[in-house]
Parts: structure tokens; sequence; C-alpha cells
């Protein structure tokens, strides 16, 4: 380590990015990833647009962080509305990549689309991948201590994610939330049906309130009504937001390290600032 690097955290870090469709979005991650580099992640990942709206978006974005910045980056892949042979075909070519890491999902079925495809849920995806590939893909799947938002069933949403861990997934990456006693109890679930792989926590940093809300309100993420309030205080003053939002998600990632989480995976959505800072403050 020379002497200019800072110390790593004390768990491994992971970045997930969406692909950029634009030249401004190419730009906007460009510009992020020298400081994100710097975090020295275990690994990134790249999301796939739901019903397959980011088809070939998803593996470029991969094969430029993998060949132009040296990054290990992992794609995500969601089955809904997608054929075997389409899955087939995307799973050789992260192969042929060199890609060793996969977090598969079901995805969420866009309006307009008529049809599931051929996967049902993201455990049919899990099992096709080892079918298909053996042991060669590093499988993550979701997780949701916040309960799946589809889900009326708290008890059921659990064994369907045992399932899904079951038909062959390495580790698991949550859902965002702001109340650590949620990850904890879902951890504590997950343990007791015998879940063994490690279950780390996905970080959203807070900087738009808006769109904060309207993502939750989609995922089922709930803001703190503490938090919420606090963030409504500060109308458009996006600096107050931001140290606010520093603050409370820093807290709450040292609360989950204190706690045990195997590591940390940032939703950085392509920006650098909120997530950098955030990990400086827990080196601090
Ligand atoms: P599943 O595990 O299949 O679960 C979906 C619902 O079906 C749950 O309510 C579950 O309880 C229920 N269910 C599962 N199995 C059964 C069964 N056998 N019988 C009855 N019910 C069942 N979306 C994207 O489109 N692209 C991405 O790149 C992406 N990345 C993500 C990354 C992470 C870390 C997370 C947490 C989510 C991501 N999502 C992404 C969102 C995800 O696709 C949605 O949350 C989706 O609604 C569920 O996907 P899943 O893989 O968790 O589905």
């Amino acid at each position: 380590m020379s002497a200019n690097t800072p110390p790593r955290l004390s768990v491994p870090v992971s970045l997930e990015f969406f692909p950029p469709k634009t030249d401004e979005q190419r730009d906007t991650l460009e510009k992020a990833l020298p400081t994100l580099k710097a975090l020295q992640p275990d690994y990134v990942s790249v999301t796939f647009g739901a019903g397959g709206s980011t088809l070939s978006y998803t593996p470029d974005t991969v094969c430029h962080l993998r060949e132009q910045h040296g990054l290990d980056a992992a794609p995500h892949l969601s089955c809904m509305g997608g054929t075997r042979a389409e899955i087939r075909s995307l799973l050789q070519l992260y192969r042929d990549k060199g890609c060793r890491r996969i977090v598969a999902l079901r995805g969420d079925l866009p309006s307009g689309m008529a049809s599931y495809g051929d996967f049902r849920y993201a455990s049919d995806l899990v099992g096709f991948i080892r079918a298909e590939t053996g042991d060669y893909f590093h499988v993550e799947v979701a997780g949701y201590p916040e309960i799946h938002p589809q889900s009326d069933d708290a008890q059921a949403d659990l064994a369907n994610f045992k399932r899904k861990v079951d038909a062959g997934a390495d580790g698991v990456i949550t859902q965002y939330f702001y109340n650590p006693d949620a990850y904890f109890r879902f951890v504590d679930d997950a343990r007791r049906l015998g879940v063994q792989v490690p279950i780390v926590p996905g970080i959203m940093p807070i900087t738009n309130y808006s769109q904060l809300r309207r993502f939750s309100e989609l995922c089922g993420a709930e803001i703190p009504r503490w938090v919420a309030r606090r963030l409504q205080s500060f109308g458009d003053d996006a600096e107050a937001i931001r140290e606010f939002g520093i603050d409370v998600v820093s807290g709450l990632c040292r609360r989950l390290i204190e706690g045990g989480a195997p590591a940390l995976h940032f939703y950085t959505l392509n920006r650098a600032r909120a997530t950098v800072a955030i990990v400086e403050r827990l080196r601090g």
C-alpha cells in the first residue's frame, strides 16, 4: 500500500452501477469512476433493465468496466420476459468475457409486456444457471429485510427466499433499508431456516429526497418518519440533504459492520460523491 492509499474498511465494499445509455450518462459514470476505484471495491455490478430493456447496454458496460478500467465487473441478469435461449447466450457471452460472478434476479414485468417468458421466479433462473454452467459462476441473489413489496405473507416470502438460495445461490445482496434491525432480523430468520450463505446489506446513499421517496415506494423500502421529516425540512438545500444523508447512512453502515455484516454493497447511481463520503466517514 502506498503512503497515499487510504486504509481499507474492515469489510469489503462492492459498488453497483446502471448501464449508461446516452453520451451524457456515459460521461457521468466515467467522471465518477476514478474516485470510486480508489475505494478498491471487491467487485462492481451492472444492473439489467426490466424485460431486457438494457439487453446490449449491460454486457457493453460490463466489458467496458472490465477491459478499460480493470474492474471485476459482474452483470445482473433478470429473467422476467426472457427465454431460455436468450439467457443461455448471455451466460455464454459472460463466460467468454471472463466474468465469474452474476447477480440473478426475476426483475419486474414492464407495463405492456404480457408474458413472463420461460422463467417465473428468480429460483428458476438460479436453477437454470446451475444446470447450464455448473459451478462456474458465483451467483448472488436478492434479499428483502423489509419483505418483497409484492408479497402479502412475510413467512411465505422468507420460504421463497430460502428456495431461491437452495436452488444454488452463493450469496445474497439485500434491498436497501434504513432500519438496521430489519437486516439483523432477516439474517437471524434466514439462519434459523438453514440459509448459510453471506447476506450483504445493500446501501443507498441519500442525496435527493423526492427521488429516494419514489424509489422507496416502488421497492418497498421504508424511510423512517424522522428521516423523512428531517429531509423535508431541508427543502431545496441540496448541501444540507447531502450532509444529513452522509450522517444517517454512515451511522447505519457502522451499526451493520459492528453487528456482523460481511460486506457493504453500495447503490451508487453512477455517482461517486455520497458513496465516497460515507466510506471516508467510516474510515475516520
Ligand atoms: P423472486 O425471488 O423471484 O421473488 C419475487 C416475488 O415472488 C417475491 O414476492 C417472492 O416471495 C415471490 N416468489 C418467489 N418464488 C415463489 C414461488 N415459488 N411461489 C410463489 N411466490 C414466489 N431488477 C431489475 O430489473 N434489474 C436489476 O438489475 C435488478 N437488480 C437488483 C439488485 C438487488 C440487489 C435487488 C435487491 C433487487 C434488484 N432488482 C433488479 C429488483 C428485482 O428484480 C425486483 O425486486 C423483483 O420484483 C424481484 O426480483 P427477485 O429476484 O427478488 O424475485
